[in-house]
């Protein structure tokens, strides 16, 4: 039967695809694994909040959701009341809302619905028992704690470290060799060519590459009269390709919004709207366009902010916007879709640029993008946002494979480029199992 089907392609691929063509669920570490040879995400790791079994786990909300808040009885005095008159500010949001708001319960319908897969949700963060995974445990175990690549800023050697990467060659008869290669580790474009993980040695942690991925990772200084972290946005600059062919086709940002929350603080600096402005996105795009995707947080002013001064400014046209919904293991939305100031979704604007030497011509080679898709899935860390990239793939422009990049990013994914001043930062061994 349909639904059958639809469960076996998920559990090989990690998207389950719903009768209804604009609703789709997705496994993140299932879309990741598949780019990993000796190593696999650990599902525990991934999955630290939303499995009841483990409430103590969970953290603080996301930016512009506060998910947690509602679930929590403690917090429940500050739950809006639900007919609360609107101000002038917040109406236009709460039409925004109200228009997206039947898809999203429509597709959470067919989640609800899809009695199978509910109930392989509930195990997503159950490991697959390997043989192997009780020695594993161990040394993970010892692995020292988390560098915060942010605090690096303050080290004045910090310029000058380097990496050290591991890569396993298959030779004649089944037989392995390792090679060794030492490169900086900051201002430097980091390659796996190889088609296998690749295990990264830095401040004595380990990092696991999955194949054909690359980082190049920037340094944020202190500017200690403001204190605030900085980065010059300026060094993107060395991402962008001499010749327009060597552009990127994909383009995937998910810039440090600036938020009203005290907590978000604390775990990554945030920059003001216009620091975005300047990102060279016209000069990293491929000569055959690109399809460029943003995230953005539900507040009405930076939505107003990205169709009137940012998109125009990157040379974007806006083509869809997808909504990420998010959900515990139980099915349940993450928080009620009607309070005001915690939704439990957040959007992906999505455009179309085209390259240096294309802008009289048609983009070609892609199947034009359908607004309002709902993508949903259980949140991994906080802010972590679910692996999108592969569900756009045909809506690229351009030859095939397309070339893909994600500018702030915190993780590595096959065959892409993250830019970002911690793209180790979910590589960090303690996030994998061996295979
Ligand atoms: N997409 C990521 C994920 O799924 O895990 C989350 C990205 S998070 C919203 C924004 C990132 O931008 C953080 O890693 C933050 O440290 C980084 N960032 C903050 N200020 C920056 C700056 N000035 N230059 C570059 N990156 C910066």
């Amino acid at each position: 039967s349909k639904t059958s089907d639809a469960l076996s392609s998920f559990l090989v691929t990690g998207i389950y695809r719903f009768q209804n063509p604009n609703a789709i669920f997705i496994d993140p570490v299932r879309i990741l694994n598949r780019s990993y040879s000796r190593f696999r995400i650990s599902p525990s790791a991934y999955y630290t909040r939303f499995f009841d079994s483990n409430p103590t786990h969970s953290s603080a909300p996301d930016p512009g959701t506060k998910e947690e808040e509602s679930s929590n009885p403690k917090k429940r005095r500050r739950k809006e009341p639900k007919r609360r008159v609107l101000n002038e500010k917040e109406l236009p949001a709460e039409q925004r809302h109200q228009k997206v708001m039947p898809l999203l319960l429509e597709a959470h319908g067919c989640l609800l619905g899809a009695t199978d897969l509910l109930k392989i949700m509930r195990g997503l963060k159950e490991e697959s028992v390997a043989s192997s995974e009780e020695e594993d445990n161990g040394e993970f175990q010892k692995a020292p704690d988390e560098v915060s690549f942010i605090q690096l800023g303050k080290v004045w050697q910090a310029p000058l470290y380097d990496v050290t990467l591991h890569s396993v060659h298959l030779r004649e008869l089944s037989e392995h060799e390792v090679k060794k290669r030492v490169v900086p580790v900051f201002n430097n474009l980091v390659v796996n060519e190889t088609k296998g993980d690749v295990e990264a040695e830095f401040l004595n942690r380990k990092y696991i590459m999955p194949g054909e991925s690359s980082f190049y990772m920037i340094l944020l200084f202190l500017f200690s009269f403001s204190d605030t972290w900085k980065s010059d946005l300026g060094q993107i600059q060395n991402l962008v390709p001499d010749q327009s062919d060597y552009g990127f086709n994909l383009i995937m940002v998910d810039p440090p919004w600036e938020n009203a929350s005290a907590r978000q603080k604390l775990r990554y600096p945030t920059l003001p709207n216009r620091y975005f402005l300047s990102l060279p996105i016209k000069k990293l795009i491929h000569r055959d366009g690109a399809l460029v995707g943003l995230w953005v947080t539900n507040r009405e002013k930076l939505l107003n902010f990205v169709e009137r001064e940012l998109f125009p400014s990157w040379g974007v046209s806006f083509a869809a916007s997808f909504y990420w919904l998010k959900v515990k293991a139980d099915g349940s939305l993450v928080s009620d879709l009607h309070l005001f100031h915690h939704r439990p979704y957040e959007c992906l604007l999505l455009g179309y640029c085209h390259g240096q030497d294309g802008d009289s011509k048609e983009l070609s080679g892609f199947y034009p993008i359908k607004n309002d898709h709902i993508i949903i899935s259980i949140p991994g860390d906080y802010s972590r946002k679910p692996p999108v990239g592969e569900l756009l793939l045909e809506h690229v422009p351009g030859l095939k494979p397309a070339r893909c990049i994600e500018l702030f990013a915190r993780e590595l994914f096959g065959g892409w480029t993250s830019w970002g001043n911690e793209p180790l930062h979910f590589q960090n061994s303690r996030y994998f199992l061996r295979n």
